[in-house]
């Protein structure tokens, strides 16, 4: 039942993009890859996205699909995918059109030569909105800082990866999925092909500034604890400071006779250090939080109809 190549496709809310995907699937894939298979995930839409899906099915097995029971965010979306993957490779390629599905001949090609991970670079952020532009250049400086494995601007998930990569993103069972590090973190034989920008077909981004503020903070705490050595620091500095301080206040009583010094010093140490007792109390409290969702292990997403339980009188996939 082994195919060449699963590509896996998260969709949520697709509905004017999935026809012309699916046309645009159709035709480039055979050369491509020879045998193939395609996964939608549909992520809980409340659209026409699953009639759709079904439709694709009953034209062409190939096109398999299963349906997450609501919204469960494209990393879960992705994951659903993968482990229903059965190719010797896997894309994991954007319903909106962002992702051009040509480029995957190339992205096989290399594949074939032996690397194990085609990573899809965009050259461009030509079409974005500014501040959004703006905001992921933040963001990738903010991160690199913090991460220990590198993140590059313009790498999103438009990748292939080969069965070896497949199994190790999906031997990493942790509930917080970061992908982006997670496809850095297992490193393998990488290279990357560019491509320009290409607007949504259709449709919105699912993005507000507040998801990728959250996602900043995703991507720096789900990698590593370099915020809580950063709050140890900042711990010893303030108190090494206080001392300080506090040493000379006393010299200065005793010795010069001072009245005790006032209002300002006090107010200003109780909210230089209330505001800095909150925000490492909110760092811990992340890492906290973190580990009271991965200690629940609960499912990354349940499954609501797939196309292997489709009604019985259509075939089975290939
Ligand atoms: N997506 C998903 N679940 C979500 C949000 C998005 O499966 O909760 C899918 C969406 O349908 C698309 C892909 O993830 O295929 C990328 O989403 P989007 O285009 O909104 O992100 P952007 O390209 O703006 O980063
Ligand atoms: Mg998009």
């Amino acid at each position: 039942m082994s195919v060449a190549l699963s590509v896996v496709v998260p969709c949520f809310n697709e509905e004017r993009a999935l026809p012309r995907l699916f046309a645009r699937l159709r035709q480039v894939l055979p050369a491509a890859a020879g045998t193939f298979e395609v996964i939608f995930v549909d992520d809980g839409s409340t659209d026409r996205t699953l009639p759709l899906l079904r439709a694709f099915f009953s034209a062409d097995q190939r096109f398999r699909y299963v349906a997450l029971s609501r919204n469960f965010g494209k990393e879960s979306a992705m994951l659903a995918g993968l482990g229903r993957a059965c190719g010797d490779a896997v894309a994991i390629v954007d319903a909106d059109l962002q992702h051009p599905p040509e480029l995957l001949t190339e992205m096989m090609r290399l594949l074939r030569e032996g690397h194990d991970q085609v990573i899809a670079r965009r050259r461009t952020r030509a079409g974005d909105p500014r501040v959004r532009a703006f905001l992921a250049h933040l963001f990738y400086r903010l991160i690199n800082r913090m991460v220990d494995v590198e993140i590059a601007d313009g790498l999103g998930d438009f990748r292939l990866l080969d069965r070896k990569a497949v199994d190790a993103l999906l031997s990493m069972g942790e509930y917080n999925r970061f992908s982006k590090g997670l496809f850095a973190w297992i490193g393998f034989d990488t290279v990357t092909v560019g491509y320009d920008n290409v607007p949504r077909a259709g449709g919105t981004s699912k993005w507000t500034v507040r998801k990728l503020l959250d996602y900043g903070i995703d991507g720096v705490v789900s990698f590593n604890n370099r915020p809580l050595r950063l709050a140890i620091y900042a711990g010893a500095l303030s108190t090494l400071v206080a001392f300080g301080y506090a040493a000379w206040v006393l010299v200065s009583a005793l010795v010069q006779g001072n009245p005790v010094p006032g209002y300002v010093t006090t107010i200003c140490g109780v909210f230089v250090f209330g505001g800095l007792q909150l925000l490492i109390l909110g760092v811990i409290g992340e890492y906290l939080g973190r580990i009271y969702f991965e200690t629940k292990r609960r499912p990354h997403f349940l499954i609501r109809e797939a196309s292997e339980s489709a009604p019985a009188t259509l075939p089975l996939p290939r």
